[in-house]
């Protein structure tokens, strides 16, 4: 991982991780500032009553260096994902045609959710840019009327969009993944069996 992370980050040149999530957390934060913010909900946006999030393989790898995986802890976290997906039968594509070259998006609770105060347990400088662009727009409204501002998801990605697009390409290559996002338990899962075989 130590090899990895390196490459990644340091000879691609790839934007740290906290730089890249710079516009939506200075969101998040202004968003508190108005006492519009997450802390009395139950994060509905995590489980399966809202959440269908995909992720590319950089965004993947961020949440690896949130778990601060190992080579002794590596096999119960790819059980959890193995469980989750399993569960929310993601493993089971749903084609929305030939012609859409597309399969329906499912929705799962996230397998890094805890339900109660703790919520999220990826750290913010590494959570997916979907779930940190992802926000409540009314005070005191615990999830009732929350939603993407994608005006400033787009911004983000396209600021960043040379570097990135040369991150996931490197780990596509890398780990010959034919995919460019994924359900966040199939992504991390692909990793860890790349990385941990
Ligand atoms: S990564 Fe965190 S914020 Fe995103 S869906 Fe999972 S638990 Fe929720
Ligand atoms: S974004 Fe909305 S649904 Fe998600 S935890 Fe915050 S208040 Fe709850």
């Amino acid at each position: 991982m130590k090899n990895l992370e390196k490459k990644i980050y340091d000879d691609l040149k790839t934007i740290p991780p906290k730089k890249r999530r710079e516009l939506l957390i200075r969101e998040m934060a202004n968003l508190t500032d108005k006492n519009i913010h997450c802390f009395k909900c139950t994060g509905t946006c995590c489980t399966m009553s809202a959440n269908s999030m995909q992720i590319t393989p950089l965004e993947a790898l961020d949440i690896l260096l949130s778990l601060n995986i190992s080579a002794e802890n590596a096999n119960e976290f790819k059980e959890n994902m193995k469980e989750n997906i399993k569960h929310y039968r993601l493993d089971n594509e749903i084609s929305l045609g030939k012609k859409a070259h597309t399969h329906l998006r499912k929705t799962y609770t996230c397998p890094f959710f805890v339900p109660g105060p703790k919520g999220c347990t990826i750290k913010k400088e590494l959570k997916p840019y979907g779930c940190l662009g992802f926000n409540p727009r009314l005070e005191e409204d615990n999830g009732s009327q929350c939603h993407s501002d994608f005006n400033l998801l787009e911004a983000r990605e396209v600021s960043h969009l040379p570097n990135e697009t040369d991150a996931n390409a490197y780990i596509k290559i890398l780990y010959q993944l034919n995919w460019n996002k994924l359900e966040i338990p199939k992504a991390v899962l692909v990793l860890l069996e790349h990385i941990y075989p």
